[in-house]
């Protein structure tokens, strides 16, 4: 084992995993432009990691001093049995923040099931508040479904709800500043993403539609006044504050301003890989770990620990090159 056995998962850069983010499905109800294609293939179940696998796998990451982990897909609400697996992630020893990535789409129903199950903190995705426009963008998402759903999710005591929007130039650019509003309306946060180049798409050329974070901050700042955040979440948001709300405003910037350099996360996909970084292919295969040697938790937390080693220093994202990363968001644990 590692010479320091309560962080041992650092890497060759100094930098500590402590945020795990899992895919617990390739699948989705929706088909956003900028994620999927319109046909997408989605994985045999054999190849998926099971409930069993994945709760497995995060208790070694929580073992290893993980605090935080991040369900996530594919939409984690279409996978059946998420909430029996959330429940088992609520209650593990040492786990301080359970938290979730969703559509919403089914956030109306699910909501009371999730929070009971110890999920403290969800983030929302939402690209546009008009119903057209965000059909269009989700190929088939109803919005009055995700607002219902946000609804919901506002009835109950969570910690904190944010809203996600990837702009896109000519899609939805001009709805920057009713985002904010919602947000502000809602007592919401939101942050907006620059577009990352995962997987091939089919709906546009990813540079065509490039909206860079320093001018949906300029777009933003015709409307609202917002104050620089000095605190820092610890992951790649930098934040302000809308002057006089309670509503803060992330950029997201993996093109216009890196943020490697404090990367604490990794992420498992659906298969059963460990992704060391969002932006290269380097991984390991813990399913075949499990597989291979089932029951075996020092096995599996050893391999862990050396996969530490192969995380990246950063990662290389070019806009106008046809996708180096070959596989979606959806399947990575976005
Ligand atoms: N289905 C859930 C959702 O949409 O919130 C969770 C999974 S989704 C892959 C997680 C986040 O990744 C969403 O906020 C989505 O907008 C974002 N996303 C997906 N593809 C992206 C891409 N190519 N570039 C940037 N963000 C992306
Ligand atoms: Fe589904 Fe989320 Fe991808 Fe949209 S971004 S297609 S909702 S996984």
């Amino acid at each position: 084992m590692n010479e320091n056995p309560v962080t041992p998962l650092i890497d060759r850069f100094g930098r500590q995993v402590t945020y795990l983010r899992v895919s617990v499905t390739d699948r989705c109800d929706f088909r956003c432009q900028y994620c999927m294609s319109e046909d997408m293939t989605f994985l045999p179940r054999a190849q998926i990691l099971t409930l069993e696998e994945i709760q497995q796998i995060c208790q070694a990451f929580v073992e290893l001093g993980v605090s935080k982990i991040r369900v996530t897909g594919g939409e984690p609400l279409v996978r059946k049995g998420v909430i029996g697996l959330l429940q088992q992630l609520g209650q593990l020893d040492g786990l301080d923040e359970l938290v979730m990535t969703t559509n919403a789409s089914r956030l109306a129903e699910m909501a009371k099931d999730i929070h009971a199950a110890g999920v403290k903190r969800i983030n929302i995705s939402l690209d546009s508040l008009k119903p057209e426009r965000f059909k269009q963008i989700t190929r088939v998402g109803e919005l009055d479904k995700v607002l219902a759903g946000i609804h919901a999710a506002r009835q109950l005591p969570f910690e904190k709800i944010k809203l996600n929007a990837v702009i896109l130039k000519g899609r939805n650019h001009d709805e920057v500043g009713d985002l904010v509003q919602f947000a502000v309306d809602q007592k919401l946060d939101i942050s907006f993403i620059e577009e990352m180049p995962l997987g091939i798409i089919d709906s546009h050329q990813r540079d065509e539609v490039f909206y860079p974070s320093d001018q949906i901050k300029q777009d933003i700042a015709s409307r609202f006044e917002l104050l620089s955040l000095i605190e820092s979440t610890g992951g790649p948001s930098v934040y302000h504050r809308v002057k006089e709300t309670h509503t803060r405003v992330g950029f997201i910037s993996p093109h216009s301003h890196n943020f490697c350099a404090s990367c604490n996360r990794v992420r498992l996909t659906v298969e059963g890989r460990l992704l060391l970084c969002l932006g290269n292919e380097h991984s390991v295969d813990l399913k075949q770990v499990l597989r291979r040697y089932p029951g075996d938790s020092d096995r599996l937390k050893q391999v862990i620990v050396d996969a530490m080693q192969i995380k990246p220093e950063k990662h290389e994202f070019n806009l106008h090159e046809q996708p180096v990363i070959m596989r979606h968001m959806s399947a990575t644990g976005g």
